[in-house]
């Protein structure tokens, strides 16, 4: 990476933490410095989601067949599907100075931190676990089994919030937003001493 590359940004954390709402509203915010990675995944389209929104939706073996041409920068397999980010975008939008937003499990990231540097790890914590189950519960695009596996899924990703930069406990989405945006900044700074 050289000086005026953007930062490739892994952000973290259990579903239901928030993590979605904190980068939308920082895209919102900063539209000109920061850009969203959008996943590719096997797993099925949920509630009022659309392929290449939220994810490009893949078969199973269209998604294999990424892997194989080597067009993933990281993949990992989270509660039955695949997930994986794709590498040619990244790769521009960082080297036209934007930073860009992985929105990945820890798997995922410790694989783009180890190809990458200055890879800026950053985890949101939910404020405790009890809401999390309920903000889980309350989207209610989950079968029971399903927020069951989550929950154990957020109880493994929370013990490798202390391998990251950065832990950000969402209290409050706007504060959130200024936390991260601060951490960029921040790096920048002791990167470029700007
Ligand atoms: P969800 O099914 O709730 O959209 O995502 C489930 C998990 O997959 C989340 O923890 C999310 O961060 C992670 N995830 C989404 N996209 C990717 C990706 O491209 N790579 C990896 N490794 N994880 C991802």
């Amino acid at each position: 990476m050289n000086n005026s590359n953007g930062f490739l940004l892994v952000v973290s954390g259990p579903s239901g933490a928030g993590k979605g709402t904190i980068c939308n509203a920082l895209l919102e915010k900063y539209p000109e410095e920061y850009a969203l990675s959008i996943s590719v995944t096997s797993r099925a389209p949920r509630g009022m989601e659309v392929d290449g929104k939220e994810y490009f939706f893949k078969t199973l073996e269209e998604f294999e067949e990424m892997i194989r041409l080597d067009l993933l920068l990281e993949h990992a397999r989270y509660v039955n599907n695949y997930y994986g980010t794709p590498r040619q975008w990244v790769e521009e939008k960082l080297q036209e100075g934007v930073n860009v937003i992985l929105e990945i499990d820890y798997q995922g990231g410790f694989q783009v931190s180890r190809k990458i540097p200055n890879v800026l790890m950053i985890f949101i914590m939910p404020p405790d676990l009890e809401e999390l189950k309920n903000r889980l519960v309350f989207r209610g695009t989950e079968s029971e089994e399903q927020i069951l596996k989550r929950l154990q899924k957020a109880e493994e990703e929370i013990k490798m919030a202390e391998q990251y930069d950065y832990i950000i406990i969402n209290e409050d989405v706007e504060k959130s937003v200024e936390m991260l945006h601060n951490i960029v900044l921040h790096e920048k700074m002791k990167l470029t001493g700007e």
